[in-house]
């Protein structure tokens, strides 16, 4: 519950949603009552800022990988594969093109430089070269702790 007294649902993508009850324009009468609230804790929820790929703010880059090109894009990354919950990652493409599929919405995007590919967690995708690119992906986490580090 947040200071107004809305209930707030943490996704496993690390984005946090409002969930209120305010009819007649959102109905959500479950989230009243503790034991309806609970039988929702882990079930799917749409999520809007996913459908954008729109990282959450806060996240920040924690690791990155070795740079990649053509010849040495690993076989794990031109298979189906994805990252964790709330790992997101950005393909960053530094010279050349990298074609970015999502085969879930069938979704295909062609990187390049200033244009990166935004991974959103546990969504099953996989890259492939368009001729000679260099190329390095980004992982992205909510900082631990923090608040507390200064
Ligand atoms: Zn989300």
């Amino acid at each position: 519950m947040d200071e107004h007294g809305d209930w707030v649902a943490f996704l496993n993508c690390g984005h946090r949603q409002h969930v209120r009850h305010r009819p007649p324009f959102e109905e959500r009468p479950w989230v009243i009552t503790e034991i309806e609230r609970s039988k929702k804790i882990g079930k799917p929820m749409d999520c809007l800022r996913c459908d954008r790929f729109e990282m959450p703010d806060d996240f920040k880059a924690y690791r990155k990988t070795a740079e990649f090109n053509e010849r040495t894009v690993p076989k794990s990354l031109r298979r189906d594969h994805s990252t964790k919950p709330g790992v997101w990652a950005k393909i960053q493409v530094i010279e050349g093109k990298l074609n970015y599929r999502i085969d879930a919405p069938g979704t295909q995007f062609e990187l390049s430089p200033g244009v990166p590919g935004i991974v959103i967690p546990e969504v099953r995708h996989h890259v492939e070269p368009v001729g000679s690119v260099r190329f390095f992906v980004e992982f992205y986490q909510r900082p631990v702790n923090d608040s507390e580090d200064g």
